[in-house]
C-alpha cells in the first residue's frame, strides 16, 4: 500500500478507513436529501479542509441544491481566543429567504463555526444548519451542536480527506493521526497547533 501512495508511511493510525468514511458519508446524504426535500438548498463549503467532504456528499443529495463556498482564515491566531476570523472568500451571492447548509471538516473549539454561522445569519436566510464530517467535542469552548456529524473522534489533531499539516495529507482517502516526527522535522514551524500534542510527548 505503501508503495502506491507514499503519504500512508507518515499515519501513526489511522482512525477512519476509506470504506467508513464512505458509508457514513452516504448516509448523511440521504439524510439530509430527505430532510431538504420541497425546500431551497444552498451548500457552503468551508474552504479549503471542507473541500473533499463537500464534493463527496453533494453526490448524495438527490435534491436541487446550489453550492458555494467561503475561504477564511485558517487554523491559527485569530481563531484561538474570539473566534474572529476573517472571511478571505465570501458567498457568490446572497442567501437571503434561503435554508443554508454550512459544511465543515471538523469542529474543534466551535469558535469558527460560530462565527461563520452568525454572520450567515445575519443575511436573513430562512434557516442556517451545519454538517460537519468530524466532531472533537472534548474540546469545545463554545456550545455549539452540528445538526449533522459524520464522526465523533477524540481529542487529537488529524489529516486527510480535506483536513491538512502544513498544507499537506488533504488528499488523503483516510483520516489519520500523523506520526510524531513529521512535527518534530519541521522545527518550531512544525509544532502542532493550538496546543495538541496528540499523546506524544
Ligand atoms: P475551531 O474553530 O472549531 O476550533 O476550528 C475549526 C477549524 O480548525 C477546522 O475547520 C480545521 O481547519 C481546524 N482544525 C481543528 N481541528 C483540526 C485537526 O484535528 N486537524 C486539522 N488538520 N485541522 C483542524
Amino acid at each position: 500500500m505503501e508503495e502506491l501512495n507514499p503519504l500512508l508511511g507518515d499515519l501513526e493510525e489511522v482512525l477512519l478507513h476509506e470504506d467508513e468514511i464512505k458509508k457514513r458519508v452516504k448516509e448523511l446524504g440521504e439524510q439530509i436529501a430527505c430532510d431538504y426535500r420541497g425546500k431551497e438548498l444552498v451548500v457552503v463549503g468551508i474552504l479549503k479542509g471542507a473541500l473533499v467532504f463537500m464534493a463527496d456528499l453533494v453526490r448524495h443529495l438527490s435534491i436541487p441544491v446550489i453550492i458555494d463556498f467561503v475561504a477564511i482564515s485558517s487554523y491559527g491566531a485569530a481563531t484561538k481566543s474570539s473566534g474572529a476570523v476573517r472571511i478571505l472568500k465570501d458567498l457568490d451571492a446572497p442567501i437571503e429567504n434561503k435554508h443554508v447548509l454550512i459544511v465543515e471538516d471538523i469542529i474543534d473549539t466551535g469558535l469558527t463555526l460560530s462565527y461563520l454561522a452568525e454572520n450567515l445569519r445575519a443575511r436573513k436566510p430562512l434557516s442556517v444548519k451545519i454538517c460537519t464530517l468530524l466532531d472533537k467535542p472534548d474540546r469545545r469552548k463554545i456550545d455549539i451542536r452540528p445538526d449533522y456529524n459524520g464522526f465523533q473522534i477524540p481529542d487529537k489533531f488529524v489529516v486527510g480527506y480535506g483536513l491538512d499539516y502544513s498544507e499537506k495529507y488533504r488528499n488523503l482517502p483516510c483520516v489519520a493521526v500523523l506520526k510524531p516526527h513529521i512535527y518534530q522535522n519541521q522545527g518550531r514551524k512544525g509544532s502542532l497547533p493550538n496546543g495538541y500534542d496528540n499523546g506524544n510527548k
